[in-house]
């Protein structure tokens, strides 16, 4: 996974979304596999510095993919690319993958300026 291109992406998105408003929360849902999660936050905060998303908290959802074995009837997520080309119980490549490797921005959390009468 190309984490920097991918953070770049994630905070581009999130900046255009925001529309010139202050960003304060990043949410991200990552799908797949043996992401690691730290190293995608630092490159998320990296690419906002600069931007109206700078120092905004990121909150990442992981979701891994699951392999069902048509098999032995195993069904697990995936935690390594082996288990997405074989069973890791029985061997077979009778497998279903589910899930994706997409990386979604799911949503923001964006500094409204608006000032309430006190
Ligand atoms: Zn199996």
């Amino acid at each position: 996974m190309h984490e920097t291109g991918l953070s770049e992406a994630i905070v581009a998105a999130a900046v255009r979304r925001a529309a010139g408003r202050r960003v304060t929360g990043l949410r991200v849902r990552i799908g797949g596999h043996s992401v690691d999660s730290t190293v995608i936050t630092q490159g998320i905060q990296v690419a906002a510095a600069g931007t109206v998303a700078a120092g905004a908290a990121v909150d990442l959802v992981l979701e891994p993919m699951t392999v069902a074995c048509h098999d032995c009837g195993r069904s697990a997520p995936v935690d390594d690319h082996l288990a997405m080309v074989a069973c890791p119980r029985c061997g077979s490549v009778d497998i279903d993958v589910t899930g994706s490797e997409d990386v979604v921005l799911e949503s923001i959390t964006v500094d409204v300026d608006v000032r309430e009468p006190a």
